[in-house]
C-alpha cells in the first residue's frame, strides 16, 4: 500500500515536472512569436502617415470589413442592407475585446492577430509531448511561429480570421492524437469544442473538418478497430459539425457525453453502430453532404450553362487576379519553412515522425491543404506551416539522437540548428514592409465625410477601397472586398469610365436598383432596368443613359463619389469591367491610358517607360518606332490658395492622343479621347464637372468626394 502511495507520488512530481517543462516552452516560444511580430509595428511606427488616432493603422483590406461589424456591435445596430459584418466571429470577439480591455479599439484590430496567432505554439508542443518528443515541438513551434506564409498573414495589423484557423485545426489534431495515446476520455470534450469554435469561427473550416474526421475514421478502422474511443470521438465530431441549432446540438452533445464518460457499461459497440448511424443520418438530412455532392456537380457539369431570360455576360473578376496560377516550387517551399534546405529537412522529418507515430498521419488533411496551393493558389501554403515545422523539429531532434550525440553537445546542436533555421525567417520579416491599407491623409477625407454623409448614403467607389470606406465614414457601399463579380463591378466600372451624363444615371440607377433589390430580391440591376424601362437591348439602355433627359429612378438617399488618386494605377483594371459587349462578353479593343511616375530625360525627349518619349517641344509621342502628334498638352498644378488650375495646349485636333502633364504628383498621363472624357479624369484630374449633376464636396489632391445631383 504504502509503496503504491509512492509511486504515485512520483508519478505525481513527474507528471509536474513534465507539465513545468512544457509550460516554459510554450512560453518561451509564445513571447519569440510575439516579439517577432511587434518588429513590423517598431517599423511601421516611424511613418505618421500609417496612424490614426494615435495608432497604427491595419495593413489588410478585409480586416476593415470585421472592424465594421465590430464597430457595429458596439454601437449596438446597423443598418439594413449595409453589408456590415455584424454578428461574425471576428467581429464578435472584437466587440467583446473592446468592452473589458483598457486599449483603444484600434490598438486591439492591431495587435489581436498578433497575440492571437501565436497560441499555435500551444497545440504543436502539445502534440509534440504527446509524442514524448518535446524538444522537436519546441524547435517546431519556433521555426512554425514565424514561417514566411504564417507570418504574412497573421502579422500585427493583419486583423483577419486567419489569426485562429490553425489554431484551431491543431488543437483539434493534438486532442485526435492525445485520444488514441492516452485514452483520455476528456478529449471528447476538447474535441468537440474546438470543432465546434472552428465552425464557429470560419465556417468554411467544414472542409478540413470533415476531412479530418474523415481520416480519423479511416485509421480507426486500420489500426485502432477495437478503440471504442475513437468511434465515440468520431459520433461527437459529427454532431459538432452537423447544421442544427446550437441548443440542441449543445444538448446532444453533452448527453452523449455524459453517457460515453460515466455509463458506458450500459453501452456496447452494437449499441454504439447505432447512435454512430442515427448521428450520421442526421448529419447528411442536415445538408452535411451537400458540399461534396456540390463539388460534384460543379465538376461534372460545368460548362453546361444555364440559360432562360435575358442573360448578360460580365466581366470575370478572376481574369484580373493572378493568384491562382502555377506557383513555383521555390517560393511554395520557402513560404511553408522560410527556405528550402529548411522544407526538405522538415520534409525528411515530417516522414520519420509518421513511422515512428503513426498516429501523427491524422495530420495529412493539413498539411495537405497546404499543398492545394500548386492548385488554389498561395494563400493555402499556411496549413503545411505548423505540419511542416513539426516535421524539422523532429528531423534535428532524431538525428541527434540517432548519433549519439552528448547531452549538452546535442543541445547546443539543436540551438545552432534551430538558430540557422530561423535565420530566413527573421530575414524576411526585416524585409517584409507592408504600408497600411489607407494613408492618414485619406482617412482624413473619409472622417470628414462621415460627418457630411448619413448612414443610409451610398458611396460610389471601386470595390478595392469598400471595406475602409465603410468603416471610416459610416456609409453604404456598392461593392467591396466580398462583393464584386463582374456583374457587380459594371456598373462602378461605367460609371467612373463613362462621360458625366451616363455616370451620373448609371450612379443614381445602381443605388436606387440594389436598395430595391435587398427588399424585393430581384436579381440583377441592369437586367431588371431593362424589364422597367422597356428595352430589349441593352446596348439601348446604355445608350440612353447618355441622355440629359433620361429620367432614372427617384432618389431616395444622397450618392458621393469617391475617386482617390490611388486608383489612377488601377484604372485600367477597372475600366475594363465595362468595356465589354454585354451581349456576347467579348472585350471592346482596350482605351489608351498610360501613367509615368518616373521618367528621364534622354537624347530624343522625356523618356516615359515602355518605349514611349515625348518630344521635347511636348508636341509628339515617340511609341517605339512611331512618331505621333498629340493632340492637346494639358498641365494641372495647384496655386499657392491649394487651388487647382488647369492649361491646356491645343496642337493637333486630329491627333488620337492626349498629355497630362501633373506637376504636382510629378506625373505624365498618356490617354485618348474615351479615358480622358471619362468622369475619373474629369472629376478626379481636372476638376472638370457638370455643375448639373454633380457637387464637390471635398477636394484634396489625394481623393476627391463629389456628391451627385441626380
Ligand atoms: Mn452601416
Amino acid at each position: 500500500m504504502q509503496n503504491e502511495n509512492f509511486k504515485s507520488a512520483i508519478t505525481f512530481v513527474r507528471k509536474f515536472e513534465l507539465s513545468k517543462r512544457i509550460a516554459i516552452m510554450i512560453l518561451i516560444a509564445y513571447a519569440f512569436s510575439v516579439i517577432m511580430r511587434l518588429y513590423w509595428v517598431f517599423w511601421a511606427g516611424g511613418f505618421p502617415e500609417f496612424m490614426w488616432n494615435n495608432q497604427l493603422m491595419i495593413n489588410t483590406n478585409d480586416g476593415y470589413a470585421f472592424a465594421e461589424g465590430a464597430r457595429d456591435m458596439i454601437a449596438g445596430f446597423h443598418q439594413p442592407n449595409d453589408l456590415s459584418y455584424f454578428g461574425s466571429s471576428l467581429s464578435t470577439l472584437t466587440a467583446y475585446l473592446a468592452k473589458i480591455l483598457p486599449f483603444s479599439f484600434e490598438t486591439i484590430i492591431l495587435y489581436m492577430s498578433v497575440f492571437l496567432s501565436s497560441l499555435i505554439v500551444i497545440p504543436i508542443l502539445l502534440i509534440s509531448s504527446e509524442l514524448k518528443c518535446i524538444k522537436a515541438g519546441f524547435m517546431g513551434a519556433l521555426v512554425s511561429s514565424v514561417a514566411n506564409s504564417y507570418y504574412n498573414r497573421t502579422m500585427a495589423g493583419y486583423y483577419d480570421t486567419d489569426m485562429l484557423n490553425l489554431v484551431f485545426a491543431m488543437f483539434i489534431l493534438w486532442a485526435m492524437i492525445r485520444i488514441i495515446v492516452k485514452n483520455d476520455k476528456l478529449c471528447l470534450l476538447y474535441i468537440t469544442s474546438f470543432v465546434m469554435l472552428y465552425n464557429w469561427w470560419y465556417p468554411s473550416s467544414f472542409a478540413l473538418n470533415s476531412t479530418m474526421v474523415g481520416i480519423f475514421l479511416v485509421y480507426t478502422l486500420v489500426f485502432l478497430r477495437k478503440h471504442r474511443l475513437n468511434y465515440e470521438a468520431i459520433i461527437l465530431i459529427i454532431v459538432a459539425l452537423t447544421n442544427i441549432p446550437l441548443y440542441i446540438q449543445a444538448a446532444v452533445i453533452l448527453l452523449l457525453f455524459a453517457v460515453f464518460y460515466f455509463k458506458n457499461n450500459l453501452i456496447n459497440l452494437r449499441i454504439l453502430a447505432i447512435i454512430g448511424a442515427i448521428v450520421f443520418a442526421i448529419f447528411v438530412l442536415k445538408g452535411g453532404l451537400n458540399p461534396i455532392i456540390f463539388q460534384l456537380k460543379f465538376y461534372i457539369f460545368r460548362g453546361v450553362a444555364d440559360s432562360g431570360g435575358i442573360k448578360l455576360h460580365f466581366y470575370n473578376v478572376n481574369q484580373t487576379i493572378q493568384e491562382s496560377g502555377i506557383v513555383p516550387m521555390k517560393i511554395f517551399m520557402e513560404r511553408i519553412s522560410s527556405d528550402i534546405a529548411v522544407f526538405i529537412v522538415a520534409a525528411v522529418g515530417y516522414v520519420i515522425l509518421c513511422f515512428r507515430h503513426k498516429e501523427f498521419l491524422l495530420s495529412l488533411p493539413i498539411l495537405g491543404l497546404g499543398f492545394i496551393a500548386f492548385k488554389a493558389g498561395l494563400r493555402f501554403t499556411i496549413y503545411s506551416v505548423p505540419i511542416m515545422g513539426l516535421g524539422f523539429g523532429y528531423a534535428i531532434y532524431f538525428g541527434v539522437k540517432m548519433l549519439k550525440i552528448p547531452r549538452d553537445a546535442g543541445r547546443v546542436c539543436m540551438f545552432f540548428l534551430t538558430l540557422a533555421a530561423l535565420y530566413p525567417a527573421y530575414a524576411h520579416i526585416k524585409e517584409y514592409k507592408t504600408s497600411t491599407v489607407f494613408y492618414n491623409r485619406e482617412v482624413e477625407i473619409l472622417n470628414k465625410l462621415k460627418s457630411i454623409a448619413s448612414r443610409e448614403d451610398y458611396v460610389l467607389a471601386w470595390w478595392d477601397y469598400g471595406y475602409p470606406i465603410r468603416y471610416y465614414a459610416d456609409v453604404k457601399t456598392l461593392i467591396d472586398g466580398g462583393k464584386h463579380l463582374g456583374n457587380d463591378n459594371f456598373p462602378i466600372s461605367f460609371a467612373l469610365f463613362k462621360d458625366q451624363i451616363s455616370s451620373a444615371n448609371m450612379a443614381r440607377m445602381d443605388v436606387e436598383y440594389t436598395e430595391r433589390n435587398f427588399k424585393e430580391k430581384i436579381q440583377d440591376t441592369l437586367e431588371e432596368a431593362l424589364k422597367d424601362y422597356h428595352y430589349n437591348d441593352i446596348d439601348d439602355l446604355l445608350l440612353n443613359l447618355k441622355l440629359k433627359d433620361f429620367a432614372p429612378p427617384k432618389p431616395t438617399r444622397d450618392v458621393y463619389y469617391y475617386l482617390p488618386d490611388r486608383m489612377m494605377s488601377i484604372f485600367n483594371v477597372v475600366l475594363q469591367f465595362s468595356n465589354l459587349d454585354l451581349k456576347t462578353g467579348k472585350n471592346y479593343d482596350s482605351p489608351f491610358f498610360y501613367q509615368a511616375d518616373i521618367y528621364e530625360q534622354d537624347q530624343y525627349g522625356i523618356n516615359l517607360g515602355n518605349g514611349i518619349t515625348l518630344s521635347n517641344d511636348l508636341t509628339s509621342l515617340r511609341l517605339g518606332e512611331r512618331s505621333v502628334n498629340i493632340n492637346t498638352f494639358y498641365i494641372t498644378s495647384y496655386d499657392e490658395h491649394s487651388k487647382l488650375s488647369v492649361s491646356q495646349t491645343n496642337i493637333d485636333s486630329s491627333a488620337q492622343f492626349y498629355v497630362i502633364f501633373m506637376k504636382d504628383y510629378g506625373r505624365f498621363l498618356l490617354l485618348d479621347k474615351s479615358v480622358l472624357n471619362s468622369t475619373f479624369i474629369q472629376l478626379f484630374v481636372f476638376e472638370r464637372y457638370d455643375a448639373d449633376l454633380f457637387e464637390p464636396v471635398i477636394l484634396s489632391p489625394v481623393a476627391k468626394i463629389y456628391k451627385l445631383k441626380r
